[in-house]
């Protein structure tokens, strides 16, 4: 059971979002260093700082101004919600350095959640409009019948925490991990125990959103700096099923599936010998998030992608393979904040972009 033969295809896409100059940034008097030429291009002058000015070009750029509903309706989004319906695995996630707005464009302000969920907001992220999306899109195929479930996890330090039933763990102990195997009639991995809500209506979706999203919250009370370190994994499991003819009482069914990831601050890769932390600690924090980088540069090198891909080597990515490879889609969304102090992570995060689209 390896995930080494399946077949690879062109199947990542990038696109790079650029945030405004925060409040606190704009009262520090910082500036933006980030110029938008047109064209998908984008220009870094750093000035005073010994870098040298940096070009680069996406073939989907969102500006500081785009809104949440322009990078639903223009990332690939929605397309990535019509394939999991139609049965494939999809990933959507967010890349970059803590505060480059990687929630922000996920799942947007939490507190919204705590409202009704049918009070419409311009700051509702992609995971909500996708969601709304998704009904859209199942209300029109009225040929098949659907079955919804979801889950939410969250991966920190190599541990798989489900975000929908924490076990609370004694004090002062981590929370209980989940075990991650592999399925080999299915050919892919999955999480032992991991609990999945059935969902009917929009309703039960943002149910679980909120719920993870609060549970989350409780996990990382004594933590600042948990959130920045961890990932988490939102998942909604899409099962249809539909008649082979009018007359058939032959059924086809498909498993789609469509994850929503909140990546580790991208930083966090090299702050790995920070102090205070265990070996193991150091070594764990973000694995996943280094071994993901390796599989994606791996498969966008025309030369590597048909060789050895190490999913196996970290839990984020072994969740993940199924849309990396195979007959998966994955979209990337690489986050960067325009601000002055942050140009040589924002510089990073670009060039971990733009060398994967080159798949
Ligand atoms: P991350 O999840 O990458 O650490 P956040 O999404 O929490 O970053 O964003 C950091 C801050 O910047 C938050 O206060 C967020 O509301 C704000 N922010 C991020 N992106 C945008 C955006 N496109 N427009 C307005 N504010 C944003
Ligand atoms: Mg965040």
């Amino acid at each position: 059971g390896s995930l080494d033969d399946f077949d690879d295809c062109d199947n990542i896409n990038v696109v790079v979002r650029v945030r405004p100059l925060n409040e606190k940034e704009q009262n520090r008097g910082e500036d933006s260093i980030i110029t938008f030429p047109g064209q998908g291009q984008m220009l870094l002058e750093p000035q005073a700082e010994n870098i040298k000015a940096k070009q680069f070009r996406f073939n989907i750029l969102f500006e500081p101004e785009a809104t949440q509903e322009d990078v639903l309706s223009h990332s690939g989004a929605k397309r990535m919600v019509e394939m999991a319906v139609e049965g494939y695995p999809c990933t959507i996630f967010c890349y970059g350095q803590t505060g480059s707005g990687k929630t922000h464009t996920l799942t947007g302000p939490p507190h919204l959640f705590r409202k009704a969920p049918d009070m419409y907001s311009e700051d509702h992220g992609l995971v909500f409009r996708s969601f709304v999306y998704l009904f859209q899109v199942i209300n029109e195929q009225k040929d098949k019948d659907f079955l919804l479930k979801a889950s939410y996890l969250e991966i920190y330090n190599e541990k798989v925490i489900d975000l929908l039933n924490p076990v609370q763990p004694e004090p002062g102990k981590p929370p209980r991990s989940l075990m991650v195997r592999w399925n080999k009639k299915k050919r892919a991995f999955f999480v032992e125990n991991l609990f999945t809500v059935e969902c009917e209506e929009l309703d039960d979706l943002l149910a679980v959103l909120e719920e993870g999203l609060r549970n989350r919250a409780v996990a990382s009370h004594n933590m600042n700096e948990f959130s920045s370190r961890s990932h988490t994994i939102l998942t909604v499991y899409i099962t249809s099923e539909q008649k082979a003819a009018e007359d058939s009482d032959v059924y086809i069914s498909k498993l789609g599936k469509l994850n929503f990831v909140d990546l580790a601050g991208s930083e966090m890769t090299k702050k790995t010998n920070s102090e205070g932390k265990t070996l193991e600690e150091a070594n764990n924090i973000n694995k996943s998030l280094m071994v993901l980088g390796t599989c994606i540069s791996n498969l966008s090198d025309p030369k590597k992608k048909t060789g050895h891909i190490p999913y196996r080597d970290s839990k984020l990515t072994k969740l993940l393979a199924d849309s990396l490879a195979g007959s998966g889609v994955t979209l990337m969304i690489a986050c960067a904040s325009p601000a002055r102090s942050n140009i040589s992570e924002s510089l990073n995060t670009l060039r971990y972009a733009s060398r994967a689209k080159r798949i």
